[in-house]
């Protein structure tokens, strides 16, 4: 089951789909210490911001991010965003600035931190929708799912859907479905840092996977039970995250950053062919633009473009193969369309 919802969509799920959301890691701080949380080393407690995959602190990347990525909207998450209220309002706000009231804002945070004042604060700001991931096991803050009732902002119960915890899950929907608009169930997968968590817990990963066994089945189990209640339920598998967000966020950023050389692929990634000026991939930008000064007097301009940052040529797959029989150190190849460009694909042809 790669997706499955009852009663609408809430409208960030709705976006999502579509891969527009940014992803706004806010901060790696967090009171709760999670057996399933999903944070890296790299990330875990530490007070940090990431833009989509890129760590920066500058609002200036932030708001290019979003232009490059295509964004209408984004997720902001952590560890827990109110750890960090006074960013995480800035953000909001300057985002709701650039972007206006339309770019769609939803927040994700505990109960811990949750309280009256903090609520309101985010409503301030422009936040258009709260989704809290409360305790399973300990109902000590429960309590706090009524303050939800009073906001105009959307509201959602995310969780994680550990294997065989129906009754924890059940009685967890009980008591918030009049309190909150919708509830979220998550595939659980394994957490670099809780292997051995993992390990007492019994919670084995799927063969060839890292999505855990049990999990899938305990979600359909409760949405077949909540469809009955009513409640708006959505579940989200991990191999639709990758398949269906992931790739449609890859689109998007395609889309906006394609130059007439590019070709896109069918996952989202960019394919062209590039000519260094040796091997070893010299940097030199005087004879690249000689080169290119020379290729432009033969061939069509737009099957060329000069990468300063990587300091080689890129150029049309379509013209490649014949440039290839005089030109040296030609090669196709496969990235990503994001700021790093990551390479999945590289092979010389000449
Ligand atoms: S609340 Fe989220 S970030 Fe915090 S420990 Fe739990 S899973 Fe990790």
């Amino acid at each position: 089951m790669l997706e499955k919802h009852y009663g609408k969509l809430t409208k960030g799920c709705e976006s999502c789909f579509k891969g527009e959301k940014l992803v706004l890691f806010i901060t790696g701080i967090c009171p709760r210490d999670c057996p399933y949380c999903p944070l890296s080393e790299e990330r875990k407690n530490r007070d940090t911001v990431f833009v989509n995959e890129t760590e920066t602190t500058s609002i200036q990347d932030l708001i290019d991010e979003v232009k490059t990525s295509g964004a209408k909207g984004a997720g902001i998450t952590g560890g827990d965003p109110l750890a960090r209220l006074a960013r995480t309002i800035q953000y909001i706000k300057t985002l709701k600035q650039h972007f206006g009231k339309e770019f769609h804002i939803h927040l994700y945070t505990s109960l811990e931190l949750l309280d009256e004042e903090k609520i309101k604060k985010l409503e301030e700001a422009g936040l258009d929708e709260l989704r809290v991931h409360p305790d399973i096991f300990d109902k000590t803050l429960w309590h706090k799912i009524e303050l939800l009732k009073e906001t105009k902002m959307e509201t959602c119960i995310e969780i994680p859907a550990i294997p065989k915890t129906e009754k924890q899950l059940f009685e967890l929907i009980q008591f918030a479905k009049d309190k909150v608009n919708a509830f979220n169930l998550n595939e659980l997968e394994l957490a670099p840092l809780h292997s051995e968590e993992f390990k007492k817990n019994k919670w084995k990963t799927d063969k060839d996977s890292v999505t855990i066994e049990g999990s899938e089945k305990t979600a359909k189990n409760i949405l077949k039970k909540a469809r009955a209640w009513k409640v708006r339920i959505h579940f989200c598998s991990a191999r639709f995250k990758d398949e269906v967000q992931f790739k449609g966020r890859l689109k998007n950023y395609a889309k906006n950053i394609a130059l007439p050389c590019d070709k896109i692929t069918e996952y989202g990634t960019i394919s062209h062919a590039v000519i260094f000026l040796d091997k070893e991939k010299t940097p030199n930008e005087k004879k690249l633009k000689e080169l290119l000064k020379s290729l432009k007097e033969k061939f069509p301009k737009e099957f060329f473009h000069l990468d300063k940052e990587k300091s080689r040529i890129l150029c049309s797959i379509k013209i490649i193969r014949t440039l290839a029989r005089t030109i040296p150190n030609c090669a196709i190849v496969e990235e990503y369309p994001t700021k790093d460009k990551t390479e999945i694909y590289f092979e010389w042809i000449s």
